[in-house]
């Protein structure tokens, strides 16, 4: 019988995906501390906790359990539920599916579209390729756009961020809807086609009671680098941050050539991009917050790219706690 795309293998995937797989891919594997080959501990990758003794995993088992806000546990499935924001366990399982399960395909090349620069590839599809039924995407492009963002909430203002770059990023102040009380933060994938919209609170108050992000159910943060689309291949290097408005700052402050991960994780497709578009000079400069867990992540950046890049990597704290509250100025002489 053909098994469509859509067809899940629950017990396939608890046999064959096991938790350091699923960890690795998030770069979160290394990490944690690992206890006789059999255990791993750390922070929570999930809730980015900054306790090293909240988040255990038992290797051997493929099970899981965080003590501290998430207080809960489970298999694979339940963690990829977990950090993807809340998605269903079929989605959960459709991801890891198309992560481990599937065969790896090169993006698809619209005809027409590629050139020397965009695409590694230059070879003509082959018929095959043409005939083989369209896969499942990961963070496939929305069917709609937003209309009516508000561009005079306060939250520019207080944040730093001017009403060009504000506009620049297509960004606005959400009044109904999923994201009613939010701003709201268009994401592209790299081929630039809209994949979703980010709902960043708009204070403190907000973040705590609801999240300060609210990301779309399905959407995998760990394929895609917020602001890539944008970005030309060239000798400049890489500025690399952890959240959007870190991103926009950058940019205002004048380093246009800025990507945000989106978190303080690093995923395999999120280091391919990167590795792709580090430009032809091949630098990178990583400038992260200065918690813990952000300069944990920052060094596992360090770890991943020193080697095939030339990495440098900016210590904030002297300056602030994280890039989002640099001025313009700060970005110029630390960058
Ligand atoms: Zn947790």
């Amino acid at each position: 019988m053909q098994k469509g795309r859509n067809w899940v293998d629950y017990k396939e995937i608890k046999s064959t995906i096991t938790m350091e797989m699923v960890l690795k891919h998030y770069g979160v594997f290394e990490a944690l501390q690992k206890v006789e080959g059999k255990n791993a501990l750390g922070c929570c990758p999930i809730h980015k906790g900054t306790d090293p003794h909240q988040f255990s995993v038992c290797l051997t088992r493929n099970i899981w359990r965080c003590f501290g806000s998430c207080n809960t546990g489970g298999n694979v499935l339940d963690f990829i539920r977990m950090i993807e924001g809340g998605i269903s366990i079929r989605d959960a399982a459709l991801l890891l599916k198309r992560l481990f399960l599937e065969p790896v395909e090169s993006p698809p090349i619209q005809e027409g579209t590629q050139t020397e620069t965009k695409n590694d590839r230059q070879e003509p599809v082959t018929t095959e390729e043409k005939m083989a039924p369209p896969k499942e995407e990961v963070n496939p492009p929305l069917p709609f756009t937003l209309k009516s963002l508000h561009m005079d909430h306060p939250f520019f203002a207080e944040n730093g961020i001017s009403q060009e770059t504000a506009t620049y990023f297509g960004m606005g102040f959400c009044k109904k809807g999923l994201l009613k009380d939010r701003i709201v933060i268009p994401i592209h994938d790299h081929q630039g086609r809209l994949v979703a919209y980010c709902g960043r609170s708009i204070n403190d108050e907000q973040a705590e009671l609801e999240g300060k992000y609210k990301m779309p159910k399905g959407f995998v943060r760990s394929a895609l680098v917020f602001n890539l689309h944008r970005l030309k291949i060239d000798e400049a290097p890489l500025l690399v941050v952890e959240d959007f408005i870190s991103a926009l700052k950058a940019h205002q402050g004048g380093f246009q050539k800025v990507v945000a991960l989106m978190g303080s994780n690093i995923g395999k497709g999120q280091e391919e991009a990167i590795l792709a578009h580090a430009g032809s000079a091949g630098r990178l400069i990583l400038l992260f917050g200065a918690s813990e867990y952000s300069q944990k992540c920052a060094d596992e950046c360090l770890d991943l790219f020193s080697g095939r890049l030339f990495v440098k990597k900016i210590d904030i704290a002297p300056f602030a706690e994280t890039p989002c509250q640099l001025t313009s100025e700060q970005f110029r002489s630390l960058i």
